[in-house]
């Protein structure tokens, strides 16, 4: 081969960055110039004499051999691309051609030229591959993006878009985003942003997140969080905005603001209620006992002589005045029980003897009905002994109120173990099931007993406030028109029986 070689060939064999190399018909390598050699890190030794194939990538041998069969047999010069491997097995992506040499008309050698395109192949690839990347956030974000240009041109309207605002894509290209996305009240604004940045390359909303609203393909508003960036390209800006639909989010936000708003003005309500309660509950008292004072006088003025035939009337002003005493002490209980001042103070007291005077004392003043004690084990409690008076006359009171026309109501006083319990049965109206754990809230009272039966609704509140510091219970079971019966238990703990 050497003999055919003229200078200047010789040089450019030597000298170029061109890959070339020689190959006999069956493949093997008769010559490969310094740049084929040193881009694989060959020594001319350890590849001449040997076969093309062992040079070249396993996936890329089938198609070379086709293109040098095609090149011999048809004595033209094909185009090919391949892949060599180095001496330590690294890829070098190679564009090229092979062409055959002739001597007397027969085919004797093969010429293969190449670029080394590698890097090329390797930048190209990373497009590739980023482009893709780009494509599927495009069209998987969970986000809109909406791209638009300098004239403010949507160019580009992803999947989440269209889900968002309700627009297909073809609908909205090339139109102007103010026109489609835009509301009415903020389209100025907009356009003066965009005039602004233009001019001075400055932008309040640039870069930044903003809650605003935007408006749908069916013609409402609805909140968005909104971020646009800017970019130049082939020196015109572009804008991509990301945008979030926080229509629901903001839906709980404002639900969240109306309830705390509610609870704000019930407890502010609350407050006042209390308050009122505790200055009425002051000041009423102060002219109650006068009136009580006076009725007094009058009514032991009234025993005998001028005054007597007016002796029943003052007992009636006398027993009411007892009565706004009781219902005043009830609503101060209620304002000392919200500022955590109802304490009580126990004795020892012989409970059954206890049960049976005050038992005995209410039936003094309910003549209408028939209060029985059924049961009433002897035990030694500790109690506040007035606190527990205004509990059972309490919870006796409610009963003949509540029982029109019936006469008898039940008593029982039990011990067990380290608890006394009481109870009270009657035969009146009773409480619906689902009511019955409220009676025991303030100013709770039952529907269908507002207009019937005068009352506040706070004597249940007072009484079980009353027994949880006594450390105890008190619950109610009853049958809506057959009667009711309620329990208080208290520990005993600490008495020897
Ligand atoms: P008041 O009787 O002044 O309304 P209470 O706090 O004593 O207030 O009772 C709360 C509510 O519980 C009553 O309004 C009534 O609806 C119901 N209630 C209490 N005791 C009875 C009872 N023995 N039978 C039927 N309902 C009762």
């Amino acid at each position: 081969m050497d003999a055919n070689f003229d200078s200047h060939f010789k040089d450019l064999f030597e000298n170029t960055s061109d890959l070339i190399y020689f190959l006999s018909l069956d493949g093997v390598i008769c010559l490969a110039n310094p740049a084929w050699l040193a881009v694989l890190d060959y020594e001319p030794a350890d590849a001449i004499g040997k076969s093309i194939y062992d040079f070249i990538h396993p996936r890329c041998i089938e198609e070379y051999k086709k293109v040098r069969r095609i090149a011999i047999n048809e004595k033209c010069r094909k185009d090919v691309a391949t892949t060599f491997l180095t001496r330590h097995g690294k890829e070098v992506v190679a564009e090229g051609h092979v062409v055959s040499t002739y001597e007397s008309g027969n085919p004797s050698y093969t010429r293969g030229v190449f670029k080394n395109v590698t890097s090329r192949k390797i930048a190209e690839k990373k497009l590739e591959d980023s482009e893709k990347r780009l494509k599927t956030f495009f069209s998987s974000a969970p986000d809109a993006v909406i791209v638009i240009n300098q004239e403010q041109e949507i160019i580009e309207w992803n999947p989440k878009a269209e889900v968002i605002f309700g627009y297909a894509a073809d609908e909205v290209m090339a139109k102007p985003l103010a026109d489609i996305i835009i509301p009415f009240q903020y389209r100025e604004a907009h356009e003066k942003g965009m005039q602004h940045f233009l001019k001075t390359g400055e932008g309040p909303v640039l870069n930044n997140t903003i809650e605003i609203t935007a408006l749908h393909k069916n013609g409402y508003e609805f909140y968005i969080d909104l971020s646009i960036s800017n970019v130049k390209m082939e020196g015109t800006w572009v804008f991509i905005a990301f945008i979030s639909d926080i229509s629901e989010r903001k839906k709980t936000e404002q639900n969240l603001i109306f309830k705390e708003a509610e609870l704000l003005q019930a407890r502010l309500l609350e407050e006042k209620k209390d308050e009122f309660i505790s200055i009425a509950s002051h000041e009423l008292r102060t002219p109650l006992t006068t009136i009580k004072a006076y009725s007094q006088i009058l009514l032991d003025l009234s025993k005998e002589g001028t005054y007597a035939p007016f002796h029943g009337y003052l007992d009636k002003v006398d027993q009411c005045a007892d009565k706004l005493n009781a219902l005043l002490s009830e609503l101060f209980d209620v304002s000392r029980i919200h500022a955590g001042k109802l304490s009580i103070s126990r004795t020892d007291v012989a409970f059954d003897a206890f049960f049976t005077e005050v038992v005995g004392s209410m039936q003094h003043i309910i003549p209408t009905h028939n209060i029985v004690i059924e049961k009433n084990e002897s035990c030694l409690a500790q109690i506040d002994v007035l606190r527990m008076e205004q509990v059972i006359s309490n919870i006796i009171n409610n009963a003949a109120k509540y029982s029109p026309g019936k006469k008898k109501i039940i008593v029982n006083s039990e011990k067990n173990d380290d608890t006394l319990t009481i109870s009270f049965e009657d035969f009146g109206i009773g409480i619906p099931e689902e009511k019955i754990d409220k009676i025991f809230e303030r100013f709770y009272r039952v529907d269908q007993t507002l207009r019937r039966f005068s009352g506040f609704g706070i004597g249940l509140y007072v009484s079980s406030e009353i027994i949880k510091q006594h450390g105890g219970k008190i619950w109610a079971q009853s049958k809506l028109g057959r009667g009711s019966t309620f329990y208080v238990s208290i520990p005993l703990s600490g008495h020897k029986q």
